[in-house]
């Protein structure tokens, strides 16, 4: 086994740091306190190329693997959970199922542009009404001559405001056992009868766009329908259990960063005379927040590393989504603790490591159902 990073990985790592601390740091509690997308940031990790890094060349983007993208998405969380959520999504969650399930053309036309930075996309999957079973869908698709019409609704879809095309799963016909076919659609943005509001008021990921999309009689030709018309239901647990990698290395940022505030904290602030680092009780909330934050990077990496090799990491995946998350609350939770007052205080940023790691509890798999996709790989 070796878990050292090639030099390629290591240096888009440096790459992206120094972008992160340069650029999103000094902007990530204005990007909280205002609730606002941070389109020119995403301009400029465009042009680094920073949203093409799992993509080949021959698509725009940087040929780079998971493992690499894993860095980069634990990079940009450690500054900003909401500018590191957006990303996540717009690569995982937009770009990706393009890449894995897209015709040659569909890529050329749609993920082409994304992989080389000139814009987001998003995937709708959640509806009102269907969410952990995403597989209750009830928006539809209806096929009429060489278009598809699809009428429905879906909500909290991040960054469907600022993509320049969209993703959505519908129900395209029944099979013969009367169970839904559920297809993928690609919609490019301004289609007419697609409307994309964000009216959200949320917790954390404040400066990460969440929309609400209507679709009243969209028409799509069929050529946009994304890979196997019948298996759509398949391709997005795929992107999804891809996408958990992003979510678990965003979660790893956060984590780390709850850790880095609360040591830099306990050394300098004095109570009873001495640096609270030097109590016991305080040592070992550190003690723990390291290990459980190494343990989940150690997931992540190895969840993208499988992914890389062409194995199965469904499982992993699901692992690293789930501790990394769970970790992620717990860190930013003691890092409040270890502030004491201060930490309640907006200006220490550890209460929004809090209010954005919640969501990672919950989006893309809660924590629940990640339980569930672990508990049916052990066979039962
Ligand atoms: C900020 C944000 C961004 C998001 N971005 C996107 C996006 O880009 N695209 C997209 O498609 N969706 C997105 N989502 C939606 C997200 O994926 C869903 O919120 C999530 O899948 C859970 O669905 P739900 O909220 O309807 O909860 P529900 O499914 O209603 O679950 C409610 C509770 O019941 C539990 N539960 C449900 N079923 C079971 C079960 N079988 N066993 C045990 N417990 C169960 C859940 O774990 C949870 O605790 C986003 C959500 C948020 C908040």
């Amino acid at each position: 086994m070796n878990f050292e990073l090639t030099k390629e990985q290591e240096m888009t790592r440096k790459m992206v740091r120094d972008f992160a601390d340069g650029v999103i740091r000094p902007r990530a509690i204005e990007i909280d306190q205002k609730a606002e997308f941070p389109e020119d940031i995403f301009k400029e990790m465009g042009q680094l190329g920073l949203l093409g890094i799992p993509f080949p060349e021959e698509y725009g983007g940087a040929g780079g693997d998971t493992v690499t993208y894993a860095l980069a998405v634990e990079e940009i969380g450690k500054v900003c959970g909401s500018t590191g959520l957006s990303y996540a999504a717009a690569v995982s969650l937009g770009a990706s199922p393009i890449y894995y399930f897209g015709t040659e053309d569909q890529k050329q036309e749609f993920l082409i542009p994304l992989a080389k930075g000139e814009g987001l996309a998003s995937f709708g999957l959640t509806e009102p009404n269907a969410g952990s079973d995403a597989g209750g869908t009830k928006t539809r698709a209806e096929l009429q001559g060489d278009h598809y019409v699809i009428n429905g609704e879906k909500c909290w879809i991040t960054n469907a405001e600022y993509a320049r095309s969209i993703t959505v799963t519908a129900v395209s016909g029944k099979r013969d056992d009367g169970k839904n076919i559920i297809s993928a659609f690609i919609i490019p943005k301004d289609t007419p009868g697609m409307k994309i509001t964000s009216p959200y008021e949320k917790m954390g990921v404040r400066g990460s766009n969440t929309s609400e999309i209507i679709l009243e009689d969209v028409r799509v030709p069929k050529q946009n329908i994304l890979g196997d018309p019948t298996g759509g239901f398949k391709q997005f647990l795929y992107t999804l259990d891809g996408g958990r990698i992003s979510i678990g290395a965003l979660a790893v940022g956060i984590a780390q960063a709850s850790l880095d505030k609360a040591l830099a904290y306990a050394k300098e602030r004095k109570q009873f005379g001495q640096s609270i680092s030097n109590f016991q009780a305080i040592q070992f909330k550190l003690a723990d927040m390291a290990m459980e934050v190494e343990l989940a990077r150690n997931m992540v990496l190895k969840a993208a590393w499988l992914k890389d090799q062409k194995k199965n990491f469904s499982k992993e995946a699901a692992y690293a989504k789930l501790f990394a998350s769970e970790t992620s609350f717990r860190s930013a939770n003691q890092a409040i603790q270890i502030h004491g007052g201060y930490g309640y205080m907006q200006e220490y940023e550890v209460e929004r490591y809090l209010r954005d790691a919640k969501l990672l509890e919950i989006g893309e798999g809660t924590s629940e159902i990640q339980r569930l996709v672990i508990a049916r790989q052990l066979g039962c």
